[in-house]
């Protein structure tokens, strides 16, 4: 036992360092260009116009952040058609997980998050001191049925995410009208719809007339998929006035830094990147999934950048043995095992020379080559 203890709630949970390069890479893949499939990234880097607004600010670092971030905000005001005042910047979508834990679970209280969820919603909620509730997904999609049924007297927050990582599934609006509408009040549903640029279903909705209509709905966003800029560390929450009021007096004032938010509002302005992002996944997305189911494997419908693709049982063959195999070659995918879905991988879309990659080393694992 160490002298001090920490807090019982977080007993047991994981230290979570930033992922290492695998063991396996071999020297000439690590010293040369990974393809790195692992993490959602956006395929295609940053925009130029973030990058060079980031440079610009530079010598400016002396300064606090302050007049910036409002600027950011107004932008995604403007863009999206919502009030800039309720526009919460952090620094990552996951930094505003926590905040709205810390901010609204009391010790004791529970958590409700999906089956494949995420899996930052069960750890923020047990940093708070809350107790993380799994409700079942319905194959590998959320359940509202399911959600609706965990809620108790003690039930505090509701973490969807939307589409879900890791699964890239996707409720239709209506489900997730019908989620709060079931809710009792006292609950805080929180949507994070960090893959929403992605989205090409009419029946979607990222949940902000949601959070126009209620008092208790909160919408995430980030800047690390479809922008780009997951090295940035930005993301974004709207929220009804009063919890907008509350995440203000727990956040640090200056959260967010100046650089990021330079960049955030260049590319917030950047138009003709973002419909290159969502041009090039509508396109590379469908490929994919061809050419996996033509090669026997099972790929589950995605509405996001990535998706989860099942692999054969047999030793050899499996999910576990491709992933090395993919190493070997200098490509990153995400193992499954720890979201409960060992024969499974997930892998994100990539650039073409990347997609085609990927495509051509699965197909020699498969076949037994060497890798
Ligand atoms: C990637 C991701 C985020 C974004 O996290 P950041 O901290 O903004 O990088 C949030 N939620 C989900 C479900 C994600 O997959």
């Amino acid at each position: 036992m160490p002298s001090v203890a920490p807090k019982a709630s977080i007993a047991g949970l994981a230290a979570r360092k930033p992922a290492l390069p695998e063991p396996t890479l071999p020297d000439a893949a690590s010293a040369g260009r990974i393809v790195r499939l692992h993490l959602n990234e956006g395929a295609l880097g940053p925009s130029p116009r973030a990058m060079e607004a980031m440079r610009s600010v530079a010598e400016r670092m002396d300064r606090y952040p302050g007049v910036d971030a409002s600027g950011l905000a107004r932008a995604l005001g403007r863009k999206h058609g919502i009030d800039p005042e309720r526009v919460l910047l952090g620094c990552g979508s996951d930094e505003l997980i926590q905040f709205l834990c810390l901010a609204y679970v009391e010790p004791g209280e529970e958590v409700i998050h999906t089956q494949y969820g995420f899996l930052l919603f069960p750890m923020a909620a047990r940093i708070a001191g809350g107790v993380p509730v799994s409700a079942p997904d319905d194959g590998f999609t959320a359940s509202v049925d399911a959600i609706l049924e965990r809620v108790t007297p003690r039930t505090k927050l509701v973490f969807l995410a939307n589409p879900n990582n890791p699964t890239g599934t996707c409720l239709p609006a209506g489900e997730v009208r019908r989620l709060r509408e079931g809710l009792p009040d006292r609950v805080l549903l929180v949507v994070d719809a960090a893959y929403a640029e992605y989205v090409q279903r009419d029946d979607y909705t990222a949940g902000i007339e949601l959070v126009e209509a209620t008092d208790n709905t909160v919408m995430l966003r980030t800047f690390s998929k479809a922008f780009g800029m997951a090295g940035l560390r930005l993301g974004w929450a709207y929220c009804p006035q009063p919890v907008a009021d509350t995440l203000y007096s727990v956040r640090p004032p200056y959260g967010v830094n100046a650089p990021s938010l330079a960049a955030g509002l260049a590319a917030v302005e950047d138009r003709a990147f973002q419909d290159a992002t969502v041009a090039h996944n509508a396109r590379w997305m469908p490929w994919l999934q061809e050419r996996f189911r033509a090669l026997g494997l099972e790929p589950l419908p995605t509405a996001a950048n990535f998706m989860m693709l099942r692999f054969p049982a047999e030793p050899g063959r499996n999910a576990d043995a491709v992933r090395p195999f993919l190493a070997g070659r200098g490509i990153l995918v995400r193992e499954m095992a720890g979201y409960g879905a060992p024969e499974y991988i997930r892998l994100s879309v990539g650039r073409e020379d990347e997609n085609r990659l990927v495509v051509d080393a699965v197909r020699d694992f498969l076949n037994g080559a060497n890798a």
